[in-house]
């Protein structure tokens, strides 16, 4: 038997009609805000009326538990996370913890028992919308994020992280209680949106995560000479937007010529200065993201780059100077788990493809404690982060039947 999609749709309604609509259009229920604390009460209540005993660790993630015939053995844990950015979709995050349950509600409905305990997660602020740091709640489990880090940390509207968790019932300086390297979970599935275009414009039903791409963030401040516009000849100018713009089309070239493993590169962001129509630019700084699926082939077009920016500099007479924003390291997810995914796909006579994520997920450092997969379902044009964001409930059936056929592999 399959989920029942009338009761998954009505719980989206219920879940989604939680909302900031001062906003305007989308959803915006940002982390540790009212609306997510709503949205997060409903979901536990929910939770417990499905049998499930549910905990929430010291960053606010929630864990909710359905004891196995072997509640010693290792649970099998599947999630993701209830936040949203500002303005965005109805299926982002959401689809994997509502999903969850519904997996789990069509498990009751069957009186099906599994071996192995079954633990729905719903990790805390997954979108960095409100402070600027993606995936906190997992990275704090993980124990890649803790108080030193975090304690200065301001939200967007610059109010102080500590207030904001006090407000929310957590407690800034004990937030490291929430690590924990050995979960005791045999495997960890995340069912997520694309929030790209290739299983949509490819008709292809399933996608099976293979690895999680990580991003190399860097500037570039570009120093020239600012110069009168009207009485510097060509011939005398040091001119850093044109610089710059050598520099951008750089780094679209090489990301091309260096496209196996996903390696892709953004220039996302040009300030100019002094940024008059009457002065040759002086200064230019530019906002680099740079991705990949493997570490070496994305620090082999990063050194490209780089070398390229010292031609550039030589040519042109302008220094740069390079500054360090992020650098995370790609993950791949587990063999086993994506064999395991993808014959189940197969037997469920649904169409897949093997394919990595360009997007960052919670999976991510899951992956560093414990066998992680990851299932994609096609997302409308590929639009996310966006109020058109779109999956079809039939892409979305397919996908949480594989998603409990994968568990209750797993749990037997
Ligand atoms: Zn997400």
């Amino acid at each position: 038997m399959g989920v029942n999609l009338s009761r998954l749709k009505d719980l989206f309604i219920e879940i989604n009609s939680i909302n900031d609509y001062s906003f305007g259009d989308g959803m915006s229920r940002l982390a540790y805000t009212s609306q997510d604390k709503t949205a997060r009460e409903l979901f536990i209540k929910r939770c417990q009326e499905a049998g499930l005993s549910v905990r929430v660790d010291a960053i606010g993630n929630i864990f909710a538990r359905r004891e196995g015939s072997e509640p010693n053995l290792p649970a099998i844990a599947f999630g993701s996370h209830l936040d949203t950015v500002i303005n965005g979709g109805q299926f982002d995050g959401i689809l994997g913890v509502l999903g969850g349950l519904e997996v789990i509600r069509s498990l009751n409905d069957e009186n099906i028992k599994t071996k192995h305990s079954l633990e729905l997660i719903v990790f805390e602020c997954e979108e960095s919308s409100r402070f600027n740091i993606a995936t906190l709640g997992s990275k704090v489990m993980c124990g890649k994020l803790g108080y030193e880090k975090l304690k200065e940390v301001k939200d967007f509207r610059g109010q102080e992280i500590g207030e904001i968790f006090g407000e929310f019932g957590i407690d800034i300086k004990r937030i490291e209680e929430a690590k924990n390297l050995e979960p005791n979970y045999k495997s960890f599935f995340e069912i997520h949106i694309e929030q790209g275009p290739l299983l949509d414009n490819e008709k292809i039903q399933i996608g099976v995560v293979s690895a999680i791409a990580a991003p190399h963030r860097f500037s570039v401040r570009v120093i020239g000479q600012p110069q009168h516009s009207g009485t510097t000849a060509m011939k005398y100018r040091n001119d850093a937007l044109c610089a710059a713009a050598e520099i951008i089309l750089a780094v679209e070239k090489i990301a091309k010529d260096n496209s196996q493993n996903s390696v892709v590169a953004t220039t996302g962001n040009c300030s100019v200065k002094p940024g008059v129509m009457n002065v040759v630019p002086g200064e230019t700084t530019l906002l680099i993201d740079l991705r990949g699926i493997n570490l070496q082939t994305r620090e082999d077009a990063y050194a490209q780059i780089i070398s390229h920016i010292n031609k550039i500099e030589e040519k042109r007479g302008v220094k740069c100077e390079i500054k360090q924003l992020g650098f995370d390291t790609p993950c791949r997810l587990d063999e086993r788990l994506i064999n395991l995914i993808a014959s189940e796909a197969k037997g469920l006579n649904l169409s897949y493809e093997i394919m990595p994520s360009g997007a960052g997920h919670d999976a991510m450092h899951i992956a560093e404690i414990c066998p992680t997969g990851m299932i994609f379902v096609p997302s409308h044009a590929g639009i996310s982060h966006n109020p058109a964001e779109f999956s079809s409930w039939d892409d979305i059936e397919n996908g949480l039947n594989l998603l409990k056929s994968v568990i209750l592999k797993e749990a037997e």
